[in-house]
């Protein structure tokens, strides 16, 4: 019999590219979903590794320059498949380091060219003064999200098809200090610098990336929760209500 409830989540290069609890976003997917009747099937993807058959969902980390060039090379390889599966509607999130390389491409300090596999029309040159503290915005498509920024790189959106993901508050520089804007969008793919992590402060982001999974592999979003799953669901959104308060005053 076939399983009907099953969601296959990569999570991008978790040993390079995992900072600053960039993790815990996986893990919410995993427990949201799960509690939502889905049966969430985590692929760690490193370099090197074989890439699952059915993807629905991806999630990649930020890294410092370092790890970001280790990967390079074999996130070309997967370059080809990552584009499709975005223009498939997959939702994917990625944060900094990764959303970088979802760009153009990303110059460091020292002015060496690391190119990106262009699915986001973005691009990004590394500053000496680097942009860190605490970050709220409001996106269209989420409303308020909460997180924390850590970057030297100042990215700037270049095509028409690619939107900003959302307008920075007074707090927080985002994108590059000067536009107000924060990450970007394109399809269902998401790239931000909002670590956090950031899916357990902002529920219904997690949501959204939930929902456009199960619409990606079975056409409709059709959560199956028993009283409890509801309940327990109603209380990690409760924390997060609590987490946001405490970020954005
Ligand atoms: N190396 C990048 C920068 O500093 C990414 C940092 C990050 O992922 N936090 O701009």
């Amino acid at each position: 019999m076939t399983d009907t409830r099953v969601l296959d989540i990569v999570s991008l290069y978790p040993k390079e590219m995992n900072i600053y609890g960039d993790t815990g976003n996986v893990k919410t997917i995993e427990l949201r979903a799960r509690l939502m009747g889905y049966k969430p099937r985590i692929h760690q993807y490193n370099v090197g590794d074989t890439w699952p058959e059915h993807v629905d969902m991806i999630l990649g980390g930020g890294g410092q320059d370092k790890g970001q060039a280790i990967i390079s090379d074999d996130f070309f390889t997967r370059a080809q498949q990552i584009r499709t599966l975005a223009e498939e509607g997959v939702p994917m999130l990625v944060i900094c380091g990764l959303y970088q390389l979802f760009g153009e491409y990303f110059e460091t300090r020292e002015g060496k060219r690391l190119p990106g596999i262009h699915v986001l029309g973005v691009h990004t040159v590394g500053q000496d003064t680097r942009m860190i503290g605490n970050l709220v915005e409001h996106s269209e498509q989420c409303g308020p999200i909460v997180g924390y920024e850590n970057h030297s790189g100042q990215t700037v959106l270049h095509d028409d098809g690619t939107q900003p993901w959302a307008t920075v508050d007074d707090e927080g520089t985002g994108n590059n200090g000067t536009d107000h804007t924060e990450g970007a969008r394109k399809f269902n793919v998401i790239g931000t610098y909002m670590h956090g992590s950031v899916l357990p402060k902002n529920p219904q982001l997690a949501d959204f990336l939930i929902k456009k999974a199960a619409e990606h592999r079975y056409g409709t979003f059709a959560p199956q929760m028993s009283d409890e799953q509801k309940a327990q669901l109603d209380t990690l959104d409760a924390l997060a209500g609590a987490a946001f308060d405490v970020a954005a005053h």
